[in-house]
């Protein structure tokens, strides 16, 4: 049984003293903690050290926004995989959509040449070389899924992203499934949207690997996930938690969040 995950992704937000109170505020949000479900938050780069000592001890666990996938040198402006370690990372958030298509070089026509499946790939591997869990994001863009490109588009990340990845640490990966049109817009994917997606990408990786990878690997959705609509999101068959943008900026309701996964967790449980 794949045990739900529920990540923050502050994006470039908060001061170190918000960043701090959030996640002392999310941590006496969560004690108790649901049980059966898995935590993290990721804070930007300059703070990690910092929410790392303000989480310490808790059951919430730390991750990054992004890495490079050499390890050290002459890369300015670039964080590397041991680094993260270092300052207590166990995930690594790689592909966000912002990254492929809002961050990068402006060609012709306004286009946003971001980070490519290949470059995504080198990171994947990268991440587990030193010991971090990657959730690699994939998601069609409204243009695409207006012209019937979804699938397409999933086949495309996921092939690129898996490349030469070894089925023991496919099954390890988390992958987040973030529709670009839903991502920081109010408009979350219908439940039966996400659910048809998250069965796609698993078919795909069964096909790339085996049934029992498929069955492993958890799939998170992400876009504009809300205390109001996680429970019936994360209830869908192939929706293993969520990657929660802005509601992971509120301590109570990113715990609102997690506390609805671990009613799901607790009533899937409970039928078997
Ligand atoms: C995200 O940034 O990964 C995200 C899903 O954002 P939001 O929840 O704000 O849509």
């Amino acid at each position: 049984m794949r045990r739900p995950f529920v990540a923050g992704n502050w994006k470039m937000n908060t001061d170190l003293a918000a960043g701090r109170e959030l996640a002392i505020g999310l941590r006496s949000a969560l004690n108790p903690h649901p049980p059966g479900v898995d935590v993290a938050v990721c804070p930007p780069f300059p703070y990690l050290a910092a929410i790392a000592e303000s989480i310490r001890g808790s059951s919430i666990q730390l991750g990054a926004q992004n890495m490079y996938f050499e390890t050290n040198g002459a890369f300015t402006g670039e964080v590397s995989g041991p680094m993260l370690r270092d300052v207590g990372c166990a995930f690594c958030i790689l592909g966000h959509s912002e990254r492929r298509h809002t961050i990068g070089s402006v060609g012709p026509g306004g286009a946003v040449h971001g980070e490519d499946d290949a470059l995504i790939n080198r990171k994947l591997k990268a991440a587990f070389a030193h010991g971090l869990t990657p959730i690699l994001c994939v998601g069609e863009t409204l243009a695409e899924r207006e012209s019937n490109q979804t699938e397409r588009v999933l086949d495309r990340q996921v092939r690129g992203g898996f490349a030469g990845v070894p089925a023991i640490q496919a099954a390890r990966t988390v992958v987040a499934y973030e529709p670009v049109w839903a991502i920081g817009t109010g408009r979350n994917a219908t439940p039966a949207q996400a659910q048809e997606a998250h069965a796609f990408i698993r078919r795909l990786i069964e096909t790339l690997y085996d049934a029992y990878t498929a069955a492993d690997l958890r799939l998170l959705y992400g876009g504009s996930v809300k205390a109001s609509n996680a429970a019936e999101l994360i209830g869908q068959p192939d929706v293993d938690g969520a990657l929660v943008g802005g509601a992971s900026l509120n301590a109570g309701d990113f715990a609102a969040i997690v506390q609805a996964a671990g009613r799901v967790n607790a009533t899937a449980t409970a039928s078997r």
